[in-house]
């Protein structure tokens, strides 16, 4: 299979946690964490555009300064996600400014944030144009899991314990559609950008017997089929990529469990590992995991692949060690 996005970890794993998630082949792209993300081109930060914070500590969430000086000017809209407490976060960032000039812009940025509380979730719009007031009170809707879906995939939150509430974010594809580059020769038709068109009317649920056309920007020919025989001939559909990120958590039976089911069957779990475990009371004591017990998460999830991250300074130069225990507590309860 060829995954449809690409995360990466934006730091090296001493430095501050997120995950940036290029979609192949769109200019677009997800965030998971706004910690120091000066790494990332202003190329790369623009592709952005649905942010997920897990909790507002500085390590998480200083980012969103630089993420609005970036988008600042662009007719664009962000979406932002937080837990509880998220919109007084954004708002107390954003009156750290002085907007006075910030109506005269000719392409208005709009941010729309959604902060997680309980069973609801409440969503609030801030308009560069409106010097970022928010000119109503927030929406409110009942929360059922999922924070965000399109016909394509959507993204999942779960409230998890660090002594604040801190969401678990999955990000997860509905299906995936793989094209057999033999079939398209056979048919004579050349790859191009009709393709994710093609993808996007399997997505949508496009009646199998709507016509779909074949054209190409710089050839007059096109070609007409019918969308479910030329899926039948040319697709192949497997399950969806699952991406997990989970950071900042207490190991407790409550995390544990939710953390397993949240993350259950993950094609990639990326997860922290702040600490060794022969300083599992320290890591208790921060709400943070040890390598061993992220490793064992992983295991237990049935993720079929993982990564560790947000590991304290007090291990510079003994990354290896918080690797290998992690890689021992896996294989041990795979
Ligand atoms: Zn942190
Ligand atoms: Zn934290």
């Amino acid at each position: 299979m060829r995954p449809s996005f690409h995360p990466r970890l934006i730091n090296d794993p001493f430095n501050d946690p997120g995950l940036f998630i290029p979609f192949v082949f769109q200019n677009r792209a997800l965030i998971f964490d706004t910690g120091y993300i000066n790494g990332l081109s202003a190329k790369d930060i623009l592709k952005i555009s649905h942010a997920f914070v897990t909790h507002a500590h500085m390590d998480h969430f200083i980012g969103f300064d630089h993420l609005l000086r970036i988008m600042l000017g662009r007719e664009k809209t962000l979406s932002l996600f937080g837990p509880t407490d998220f919109l007084k976060n954004v708002e107390a960032k954003l009156s750290g400014y002085t907007w006075n000039l910030a109506d005269k812009y000719n392409y208005p940025l709009c941010l729309q944030a959604t902060e997680v509380q309980g069973d609801f979730t409440y969503c609030r719009e801030y308009r560069c144009r409106d010097r970022f007031k928010p000119q109503q009170d927030p929406v409110k809707k009942p929360f059922d899991g999922v924070l965000y879906s399109e016909p394509a995939f959507r993204v999942s939150a779960v409230t998890l314990d660090h002594r604040v509430p801190c969401l678990g974010l999955s990000l997860k594809e509905r299906f995936h559609v793989n094209i057999i580059k033999e079939e398209l020769k056979r048919l004579d038709l050349e790859p191009g950008p009709w393709l994710s068109e093609f993808k996007q009317a399997l997505y949508r649920r496009t009646d199998p017997a709507a016509v779909f056309e074949v054209n190409y920007a710089d050839r007059p020919d096109k070609k007409e089929f019918e969308l479910g025989n030329l899926a039948g001939q040319i697709a192949r559909i497997t399950p969806g990529q699952k991406i997990t990120y989970i950071t900042d958590v207490v190991y407790s039976d409550a995390n544990r469990n939710k953390i397993l089911n949240f993350a259950r069957d993950s094609d990639h779990l990326f997860i922290e590992a702040a600490f060794l475990d022969k300083n599992r009371d320290l890591a208790g004591k921060k709400y943070h995991l040890t390598a061993r017990q992220a490793g064992e998460l992983a295991a237990g999830a049935g993720a079929r692949r993982f990564s560790i991250f947000h590991f304290s300074p007090r291990y510079t130069d003994q990354e290896s060690l918080l690797f290998k225990e992690a890689n021992d507590a896996y294989n041990d309860f795979s």
